[in-house]
This record gives C-alpha cells, structure tokens and sequence, in this order.
C-alpha cells in the first residue's frame, strides 16, 4: 500500500503563490553534513548548520515544505501534548518544567530570527491559553497552573469569574506570551534562503534511496544515480524513518484541520492568544494574519491510505460543529480541508541526537505538538554537538530513550 502522509486542501500551499524552485542535484558532489527532508526540520537545520559555517546540503524527495510541514497548524507554544501531572507518570516534573523553559527559548529563537532577517512568514507572538468546559477538570487545570507559576513562569488562571473569552471556561492556565504563530511554509522557504546565502545548497525532487556508512563519513545515493558524500548524515523526514532504521519511534495518528474563509468581526483577543482544550483528543485554535480560524485536532488511528473520504468527512464535520459552537456569533465557511499522519510519544519529547549504535547516523525529529519548536531545539544543539559541544539537554530528546 501506497503510504499517504498528506491530504486535501491544504491552506498553506493554497494562499501562497508558488515559492522559488530548487534544482534537483545533477553531479555527485561533497559535503560535511547531509540533511534528509526539506520540511520545517530540514530547513531549521540548514539554518543553524550554515551560521555556525557548517558545510550542510539538504536532499528533498518532492518539493521543499510540502510534506507535514504544509499541513502544520503551526500554533507554537511551550506547554506540551499533555499536562504535567499527566506526564509525570514517564519523567520528572524536573524534566517537564526544563521542556516549558527549552520551548519558550525556541520561541525566543524564531522571534531573533524574524528581527534579524524580517518578519515574511506572518510570524506573531500571542498568549498561549489551556482550558476545560468541565466542572470536573478544573482542578486538573490548577495543578498545572500551580507547578508552572512555582516554576516561575508568568502565568494566569482563568475560570468563570474572570473569562475574558466568549464561549465556557471552568479553568484554565493564560500562559503570557507563552505562544507564537506563523505560516509555516512561508518560515520554511525564508530559513532556506537565508541559509543558502549562508552557504547551504538545497535540492528538491533529489530522493535519497540509500545510505552507506564507512570509517570515514557516509555516502547518500539519489534516485537518478548521482551521489552525495558527507561526514553525518541527519534524518530529517518527518514520520517516515524507514531508510535509517526499523525503529518505531512514535505511536501515529491521523490528525485533521479545517481552516475558514477570511472573517471580519473576529474579536481581537483571538487574534493575541492560541488555545487549546483539555479534551482526549484535544481541539487547538488559532487565527491567521487575514483573519481566518484554524481549528485541529479530532485525531484517529493511523490510517495509510488517508484517501477514506467517508472516516475524513466525519472528522471535518466535527471540527466545523465544534467552531460553530465556541462561536455562535461569527459566520464562519469553511475554505480548506486537510489532514495527514501525526506521531506522539510517551513524554510528548521529540527525538534529537546521534543514532544508539551509528555515530555517523543522526536524527532530528519533532514527533508531538511542539514538533516546529523541537526542531529549533534540535538545530541549535546538533550544530553545537557537531562542532564539539554536547548542550547538557540533548539527553531529553535521546533516540533511545524509549524501548523500540
Ligand atoms: C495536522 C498537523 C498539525 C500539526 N500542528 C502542529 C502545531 O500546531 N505546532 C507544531 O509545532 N507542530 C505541529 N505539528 C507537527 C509538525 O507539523 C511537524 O513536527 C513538522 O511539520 C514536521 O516537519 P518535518 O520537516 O520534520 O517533516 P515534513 O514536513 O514531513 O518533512 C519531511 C520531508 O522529508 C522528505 N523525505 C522523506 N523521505 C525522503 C527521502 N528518502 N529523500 C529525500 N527526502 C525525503 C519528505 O518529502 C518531506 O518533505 C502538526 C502536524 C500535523 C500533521
């Protein structure tokens, strides 16, 4: 079976005019580092390799930000999938409040890159919002607001008598400034420009179909015979692994979004804040810079032939139902339908470092919520770690860290 990791109408590629086109590689050629998958991920990567005065090239299978990359929410905040007491069954409270913390340094990082090389992917810092409908839950919600304002994280609590939003909240944590949103495609084509200035040579439709490792580096062949030699090779594919290893590093889902035409009387505090509920497969929202709603989330077991019009339809008709009723007052149509594979893992962490048992193998790999922010994390640490430098927070992300 054809595994299908994208589908449908996906609004990003749709409200973008076609982005500049990248070769595909016509020569054998050298480098230091060979980065695989030119998403998000490849691309942050490319971004923070070519600063430090990396040699990096970067092979992509189809176009450069048209796999999960194009169908990301891209609703950024620092909190993770689950709350912390919730998590505290597989890690430390440590441990989750240095994730809170490594998060809002990613958002600080995405912020710094937007100030030195402008803002051309709709970027905008916003408050970060969890909360529950449910008498029931709203203890839940003040433990989690509890251990991150002892953690000193600047954080409000919500409920009945100071909701400031228009539909019902019985608790939840305002996380100031805890959030962030952007247009992913846009982000991932501005990091590969700049980093191509920076020395970065990008290849699209440059499928890597092998890799061999020898004492010395590594050698990537491509899909019309033309080969790549490196020092690392770093997998960045997104949920598809299977050229590196059979390790099975996420439990997938398939994760839908629908995503409005332009409303007018959008209040502004939608526009300042992303939200999240507390719900078992949670719902997300956030607003777009034309003034759309994003809503995401009505996941289901992973299905590899996405293409089940009927299990889809159902899934859209629930998020729209469930936009109708946070906001009975605004007139909402529909425009774009998409959904796609979606890995999460036990602690809600991505998977960052060198391979267990291959230390020329490295992987870069933003399965849960916070994918685009573990990428910058993994971007900052691997250029680090290539030039000599192990941050003392890489072994969050171990690749191992999780029996197979
Ligand atoms: C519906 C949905 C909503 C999400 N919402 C959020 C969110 O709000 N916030 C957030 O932070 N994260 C979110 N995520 C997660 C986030 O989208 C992912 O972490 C991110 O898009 C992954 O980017 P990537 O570059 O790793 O993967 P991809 O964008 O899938 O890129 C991998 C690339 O590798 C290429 N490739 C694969 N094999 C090869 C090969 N052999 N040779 C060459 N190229 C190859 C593919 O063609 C692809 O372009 C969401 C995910 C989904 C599906």
């Amino acid at each position: 079976m054809n595994t299908q990791y994208v589908q449908g109408d996906c609004i990003f590629t749709r409200i973008n005019k076609s982005k500049k086109q990248y070769e595909y590689l016509t020569d054998d050629i050298d480098t230091d580092v060979i980065i695989i998958g030119g998403g998000v991920t490849g691309a942050i990567l490319g971004y923070y390799f070519s600063k430090n005065n990396i040699n990096c090239v970067i092979l992509e299978k189809s176009r450069i930000g048209h796999g999960s990359t194009c169908i990301t929410t891209a609703l950024l905040q620092y909190e993770l999938d689950s709350n912390a007491m919730e998590l505290n069954k597989y890690t430390s409270i440590e441990n989750i409040i240095k994730s809170y913390n490594l998060g809002i340094k990613a958002l600080d990082e995405i912020q710094e890159f937007v100030d030195n090389h402008g803002n051309s992917c709709d970027f905008k810092r916003v408050d970060s919002f969890l909360y529950t409908a449910m008498k029931l839950e709203k203890k839940e919600m003040e433990e989690e607001y509890n251990i991150r304002k002892d953690s000193g994280l600047p954080v409000e609590f919500i409920d009945e008598n100071n909701n400031p939003f228009l539909f019902d909240v019985k608790g939840g944590v305002l996380a100031k400034g805890g959030g962030a949103v952007l247009d992913p495609y846009k982000f991932t084509h501005h990091l590969i420009d700049v980093s191509c200035k920076q020395g970065l040579r990008a290849y699209e439709n440059t499928e890597a179909i092998d890799v061999k490792y020898c004492a010395n580096g590594v050698t990537v062949e491509t899909v019309y015979g033309y080969k790549v030699k490196g020092k690392i090779v770093i997998a960045a594919t997104g949920y598809n692994t299977a050229l590196f290893t059979k390790r099975n590093f996420g439990t997938k889902t398939t994760t839908f979004n629908i995503a409005t035409r332009p409303i007018d009387n959008i209040e502004n505090i939608y526009k300042n804040v992303v939200i999240r509920d507390n719900k078992d497969p949670y719902n997300y929202f956030r607003t777009t810079r034309d003034n759309r709603l994003i809503i995401g989330g009505e996941d289901i077991n992973f299905i590899p032939d996405i293409y089940n019009e009927e299990l889809c339809n159902k899934s859209y008709e629930k998020l729209e139902q469930r936009l109708k009723s946070l906001f009975p007052n605004l007139n909402i149509e529909i425009e774009y339908r998409y959904c796609g594979a979606f890995a999460s893992t036990q602690d809600n962490l991505g998977f960052i470092g060198k391979g267990p048992d291959n230390s020329k193998l490295w992987y870069c790999l933003g399965y849960g919520a916070n994918g685009i922010l573990f990428a910058v994390l993994g971007g900052m640490m691997l250029s680090k770690l290539y030039l000599g430098e192990a941050d003392k927070d890489l072994s969050l992300f171990k690749v191992d860290r999780f029996d197979n």
